[in-house]
Parts: C-alpha cells; sequence; structure tokens
C-alpha cells in the first residue's frame, strides 16, 4: 500500500493558523501516542481503557483507539489477511497522528503483529512522542483467559489465521515499555506505564 500518491490530485494541503506546540501549551501536556501491542487476550483493551480513565483523573486528555471497536466502523471493510492487518495498522496510525497532534494522548490497542507496521506507525508522529508497550502476556496465560472464546475457536479451527496459532505475531525487538501482566494487576500495570510516560518526559 502506498502512502506517497493520493489518488485524487486536485487537492491542496492546507497548512494551519496554530502550532502543536499553541494546543499543547493550552491543554497543558503533551500529545504522544501510547501503541499497545501483544497476543490476543493479552490485555491491551483491558489496560488502555483503565490507562485512559487514570490519565483522566490526573487531568491529562486521553483517548483510546481500540481494535475491535474501530473494525465496526472505520475499518468496517478490512479482515484479517496479512494485507488487510497491514491496512488497519495504516490508518490507526494514521489517526494516532492526528490525534497526537492535536495534544492529546493517544491510546492505541491493536494486536498489530507485524514489526514493520508498527514501525511504519512510529514513523507517522515526531521523534519521541511513539511509544511501543508490548503487552508480553504469554500465549498460555492468554489462552487461559480466553476472555471473547477465540482460542477455542482457533484451536478448533474454526478461526483461521488467527495471531499466536497459525498467524505470527512479531514481538518488539526495541519497545520503550514491556509489560508483564502475568503477575500484575491491571491497576500495577497502568501504574508502571504512567511512570515509563513520564520517565519519558511525556506526563
Ligand atoms: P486484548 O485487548 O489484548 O485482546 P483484553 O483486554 O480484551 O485483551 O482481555 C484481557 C483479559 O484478561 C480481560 O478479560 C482481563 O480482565 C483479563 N486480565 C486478567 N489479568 C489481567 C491483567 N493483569 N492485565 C490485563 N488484563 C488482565
Amino acid at each position: 500500500m502506498s502512502t506517497s500518491t493520493p489518488k485524487s490530485t486536485n487537492i491542496t494541503w492546507h497548512g494551519a493558523n496554530v502550532t502543536r506546540d499553541e494546543r499543547e501549551e493550552v491543554l497543558g501536556q503533551k500529545g504522544c501516542v501510547v501503541w499497545l501491542t501483544g497476543l490476543s487476550g493479552s490485555g491491551k483493551s483491558t489496560i488502555a481503557r483503565r490507562l485512559e480513565q487514570k490519565l483522566l483523573e490526573m487531568g491529562r486528555t486521553a483517548y483510546v483507539l481500540d481494535g475491535d471497536n474501530l473494525r465496526f466502523k472505520l475499518n468496517k471493510d478490512l479482515g484479517f489477511s496479512p494485507e488487510d492487518r497491514t491496512e488497519n495498522i495504516r490508518r490507526v496510525g494514521r489517526v494516532a497522528e492526528l490525534f497526537c497532534d492535536a495534544g492529546v494522548i493517544c491510546i492505541t490497542a491493536f494486536i498489530s503483529p507485524y514489526r514493520v507496521d508498527r514501525d511504519a506507525a512510529r514513523e507517522m508522529v515526531p521523534d519521541g512522542r511513539f511509544v511501543e508497550v508490548h503487552v508480553a502476556t504469554d500465549l498460555a496465560t492468554c489462552e487461559a483467559r480466553d476472555p471473547k472464546g477465540l482460542y477455542g475457536k482457533a484451536r478448533a479451527g474454526e478461526i483461521k489465521g488467527f495471531t499466536g496459532i497459525d498467524a505470527p505475531y512479531e514481538a518488539p525487538a526495541a519497545a520503550e515499555i514491556t509489560l508483564s501482566t502475568a503477575d500484575r494487576s491491571v491497576d500495577a500495570s497502568c501504574d508502571a506505564l504512567i511512570e515509563g510516560l513520564q520517565g519519558l518526559g511525556l506526563l
């Protein structure tokens, strides 16, 4: 999927009258993308929702982009083939880019199994504003949780191309933050994330 040449030709880029710096000053925070990646059932959505809530309680504006939710609307035309997964992440990266530019802390919860797709999303935002978080819950734990019953279906052959079963998950090589959730509560994971964001100068 080319991102360089738009299909339309009679379009003009309009610059803004307001900069991201000015928006951030009004909001009293830095825009960034907190990109959660991990297996299905690893805890991405659960952690994203709780983190959003905790940040709001701290007076920060955050917004969650959730994998399943976006597939109901923006990405309703996409399935789980490798090409569709890549396009899914490309669109999410572009939406996250806009939230970041708006000065919002954008938390994304997508399996995003391919390293090259996550790296492409990283390239969409300014340096230092993309925080890759590996929700590193092991497959056995995810499968035991099976919150949506999907592992059961994948093992029974009712779902093909399921990440971790018969489709690959490429773990991050250098995530800014790695969370193990098997031995940590949701709250403790969020607190570790907040600490990590503070350490990176984003909070
Ligand atoms: P994902 O978005 O990665 O597919 P979900 O957040 O939908 O995962 O599901 C994770 C499941 O694991 C939820 O049912 C959640 O309540 C449970 N869970 C148990 N312990 C934890 C933990 N420490 N962190 C996150 N989720 C946990």
